[in-house]
């Protein structure tokens, strides 16, 4: 034991478990002394230092018995690898994993940025997408209308065609957002607005992603498009949809 101990304002030691203990005897150190060892976060009091160190000896954790010990990759301490956080090939101690998450945030925001499409912009493409499968609605259902026998001469064949477009109602919007988005990471609106939807890590949208969430986005249209608006309040902008489907829409 190396311990250093304050006496009033001065840094005394090092000193051993025998000198310690004369000390203590002589009353020139207590329970409320200031000390510290190597390998400390900070000056403790005695009596909490005396407490954990007997708590090491009578509670020896697993790791120590079998041996699994690592180096934390922020401040080269030693530790069990049960008390410690993994990322990736790094390992952690539990007191420096706030400052080295940050620095991670901090290096893939630098290294892969993202750049996030605005509010405003991704409504831009919405409106042009949806003008564009209106368009879309009126060439294929305008002549349907004329072709398809009216209720009034014929209830039963008219009430057939029924189910024929409501299928199309829900199908082209699917299809559209599925196959463009699948094969260009983009919607004709999104194209024309130079913006596109990629996974969380940039990586490009497979046509299964892309079918759920088009099925996600019926989520975001309920309570009058709350799941859509959450875009503009969200650091990342992401939409109900970006959420559930763990996607972002970016700049081209
Ligand atoms: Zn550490």
């Amino acid at each position: 034991m190396n311990l250093y101990y304050a006496d009033g304002d001065q840094q005394m030691g090092p000193i051993g478990k025998a000198e310690l203990q004369t000390l203590i005897k002589a009353k020139k150190v207590n329970a409320k002394t200031l000390v510290w060892q190597d390998g400390m976060e900070s000056w403790q009091e005695l009596g909490v230092f005396v407490r954990s160190q007997r708590q090491k000896r009578e509670r020896p954790s697993q790791a120590a018995v079998s041996g699994a010990q690592a180096v934390c990759s922020e401040c080269r301490r030693v530790f069990a690898e049960e008390e410690m956080i993994r990322f990736n090939d790094a390992r952690v101690c539990a007191a420096c994993k706030p400052v080295f998450v940050q620095k991670v945030k901090e290096g893939v925001s630098v290294a892969g940025a993202l750049d996030y499409a605005g509010f405003w912009t991704r409504f831009g493409a919405v409106v042009i997408d949806g003008f564009i499968i209106w368009i879309f609605n009126m060439v294929l259902f305008v002549p349907l209308g004329i072709i398809m026998p009216t209720s009034t001469d014929d209830p039963f064949a008219a009430l057939s065609f029924m189910p024929l477009i409501m299928l199309l109602q829900y199908a082209i919007p699917a299809v559209y957002d599925t196959w463009f988005v699948g094969k260009y990471g983009a919607t004709p609106g999104k194209m024309a607005c130079k913006i596109k939807v990629v996974v969380a890590d940039g990586t490009p949208v497979s046509y299964s992603r892309a079918l759920g969430r088009h099925f996600a986005k019926w989520l975001s249209s309920l309570i009058m498009g709350i799941g859509f608006l959450m875009a503009a309040f969200d650091d990342e902008r992401r939409t109900l949809h970006d959420r559930i489907c763990e996607t972002r829409v970016v700049r081209k």
